[in-house]
């Protein structure tokens, strides 16, 4: 049996239109692990000028000065101010990384390059659907700063660069973690009982 994607009718997977809608009726969505690798590249790519270019730039007394986010992780550090500092990495740094793994750990285990239990590839990918919606905590933050040192005219502070392709590669993730489909886990598992 197969749902419409539209309307959530169940009909017959045989049939590849929704008998009420008229929409395309998939078993399986369709594409997924290719999807799910080229948005995850993409992502990754977007990962790179994320914490390459500044993430805020503080002109403070008409002087410029541009902070990556492992800069900004430091200079929070340096000020103390750790839980910002550990929320900060945690959320710029560590998530997105874990989630790339996440990802190719999935698709991976449901192309059949790495053996995995299936209960564990589906713990797997429930981790990697929760944790997707804290990744913008990092943004933010800066959002935050920004609106409590914007007051003083002596110190400004603007989002870089690396804002931007921050922002793109949380939605490359999701979009990579939402292409894939978890039921292909279940189908490499009954394959390999056949085997
Ligand atoms: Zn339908």
């Amino acid at each position: 049996m197969a749902s419409c994607h539209t309307c959530m009718k169940v009909s017959d997977a045989s049939h590849h239109v929704c008998e009420r809608c008229g929409s395309a009726l998939h078993a399986r969505k369709e594409k997924s692990i290719e999807r799910t690798i080229a948005y995850g590249i993409a992502g990754i790519l977007a990962f790179i000028p994320a914490n390459l270019l500044p993430i805020m730039v503080v002109t403070q007394l008409g002087v410029n000065e541009n902070s990556t986010i492992i800069g900004g992780v430091a200079t929070f550090w340096q000020m103390h101010a750790y839980p910002v500092a550990v929320i900060i990495f945690i959320a710029s740094v560590m998530i997105p990384g874990l989630k790339f793994v996440a990802i190719a750990v999935l698709t991976a285990a449901a192309t059949g390059h790495l053996k995995m239990d299936a209960r564990r590839a589906n713990k797997i990918y429930w981790l990697t659907e929760l944790v997707g919606r804290w990744s913008m905590v990092d943004v933010f933050v800066v959002a935050i700063l920004v609106g409590l040192i914007q007051m003083g005219n002596l110190m400004t502070i603007r989002p870089g660069g690396a804002a931007i392709a921050f922002g793109l590669m949380v939605i490359l993730t999701m979009l990579s973690a939402h292409s894939f489909d978890p039921r292909l886990i279940w189908d490499r598992l009954r394959e390999n009982e056949k085997l």
